[in-house]
């Protein structure tokens, strides 16, 4: 598992299988390779493999990487995250994906504010409705999209998950379809700055499950960079 280019090259031929699996287009899928905890080199190295995406999930982590990385990545932040933290964040991003509560999304706006920016965003939301999971709860979605969608300086882009862990990914893919629910809901609304373009679902041990269920970007950690002997 320390062949980077390799894993990255089996997970887009598992991507398309499973793409061709439903009659989706594989070019429907972004990977997001997640970096969290693996030092710059190995985005360097992944990023000649072809990979452009890298998620993160540490604010500090993400500030002390993110200046070692010389080639024109583009960062995701993708882990929980805290109003007071969000300044380090500003401009550096170019999605935030875990956006659960109103004042976070309010601090987001606020800061790209300072920039003239438009941060994009996808709302986190607790599909397991599980306690120690953050995420809003899925029948608060409605209200949470439109709240949000009034700040101007974020545009929300879709919905994200982090469902409850099985080994098993069929045990985890109606959690995935019940998101794709609640994205085409939230499309039907057809709300002023609200783009349902991304659903983010899907990890090491589901994509392929995800991909089948409609995610548009799948957050692969382990099965490109190997285990993670630090955090999780
Ligand atoms: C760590 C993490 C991932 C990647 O998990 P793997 O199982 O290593 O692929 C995906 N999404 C989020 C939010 C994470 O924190």
């Amino acid at each position: 598992m320390n062949n980077i280019a390799t894993n990255i090259a089996q997970i887009h031929n598992r991507i398309d299988k499973a793409c061709q699996k439903v009659g989706r287009n594989p070019e429907d899928v972004k990977l997001i390779a997640v970096s969290k905890v693996k030092p710059a080199e190995q985005v360097e190295e992944a990023f000649h493999a072809g990979q452009n995406l890298f998620g993160e999930s540490y604010v500090q982590e993400f500030r002390d990487k993110e200046p070692l990385v010389t080639a024109p990545v583009q960062w995701h932040f993708i882990g929980g995250l805290q109003s007071n933290k969000v300044k380090y964040l500003r401009g550096k991003v170019a999605m935030i994906h875990a956006v659960d509560r109103l004042s976070l999304a309010e601090e987001i706006d606020r800061q790209w504010g300072k920039i003239d920016g438009v941060a994009e965003i996808l709302l986190q939301v607790n599909i397991g409705d599980e306690a120690s999971k953050s995420g809003c709860a899925p029948e608060d979605l409605e209200n949470l999209v439109r709240a949000v969608a009034q700040l101007p300086n974020l545009r929300i882009k879709g919905l994200m998950c982090l469902p409850p862990h099985s080994d098993d990914p069929e045990q985890v893919r109606p959690f995935f379809k019940q998101l794709h629910e609640l994205f085409e809901h939230i499309d039907k609304l057809q709300l002023p700055g609200v783009n349902m373009d991304e659903l983010s679902m899907g990890m090491s041990g589901d994509f392929e499950v995800a991909v089948e269920e409609g995610a548009t970007m799948v957050r692969v950690g382990t099965a490109i960079f190997g285990a993670r002997i630090k955090k999780v």
